[in-house]
């Protein structure tokens, strides 16, 4: 028969002692690291709320707008109702990517008075005041195209002659919409000297014809809202990677 030593029962009393003291004080220690650690968490998040709140203004001029209704497609698409759309799913897009959007119209009507001698001049100049007043790290100016030739398709992205920055961000703008719309025919970015808002804007801007109106095909695809989410995401995408490069570009030269 087997026999315990005369002391075992003592030992095993010791270590039941032992754990009983020891495993609540390491199963607390295990809650107080994982609060901890939740903290810590929670900071990091605020961070970036707050990081977020800092990244920028943006303007997204919708073009047109009120008695004004731009071009009009030969299937009935009226360009002010389609740059209204593709604004403000391009303010969705610049919002969830952590920037401030300012509009420079929110519903169909235009920025004139019904009583100004000259509405579009008026409605030009209120546009630009509103981006002068945001002083915005860049404008997007929306508008759809319209060309003689109905052949003549795909988005095209307008910059200022002499803004080597609005260059940039159209070329930026550009190739994320070739990349996500076009299969062949891509449009290049283009020089302008006498669009108003262009000239007069402050930091860099660009005008982005989505597609052109005159086309029927293009016109079956503007208001078609899948092609809608994916040029505003596009557009966003081109506005990100601009304002990235130009970051990496401060950060090396300081
Ligand atoms: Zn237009």
């Amino acid at each position: 028969m087997f026999h315990f030593p005369k002391h075992s029962s003592l030992i095993m009393s010791i270590l039941l002692l032992l754990l009983a003291y020891f495993l609540p004080s390491l199963f607390i220690r295990k809650i107080a690291e994982e609060r901890e650690t939740d903290r810590r968490q929670n900071e990091t998040e605020q961070t970036t709320e707050s990081q977020r709140e800092f990244r920028g203004v943006i303007v997204v001029d919708c073009g047109h707008g009120g008695r004004d209704s731009g071009t009009i497609g030969a299937g009935g698409a009226i360009e002010k109702d389609l740059n209204l759309l593709y604004g403000k799913k391009l303010r969705t897009f610049l919002e969830e990517e952590g920037y401030q959007v300012v509009m420079t119209r929110e519903t169909d009507q235009g920025l004139y008075d019904e009583d100004a001698s000259d509405k579009k001049a008026q409605d030009m100049q209120r546009r630009c005041d509103r981006i002068k007043e945001a002083a915005p790290l860049l404008t997007v100016s929306i508008h759809q195209n319209s060309y003689p030739d109905p052949a003549v398709r795909g988005p095209q992205v307008f910059y200022y002659e002499t803004s080597q920055e609005g260059q940039k961000l159209a070329a930026s703008i550009q190739k994320e919409l070739n990349d996500a719309l076009t299969e062949t025919n891509s449009r290049e970015i283009k020089a302008n000297d006498s669009y108003y808002l262009l000239k007069q804007s402050q930091g860099p801007a660009v005008i982005v014809e989505c597609g052109f109106l005159s086309s029927p095909q293009d016109e079956a695809l503007l208001v078609r809202e899948e092609y809608q989410d994916r040029a505003a995401e596009a557009i966003c995408r081109g506005i990100v990677e601009y304002l990235s490069g130009k970051a990496e570009t401060i950060r090396e030269s300081g």
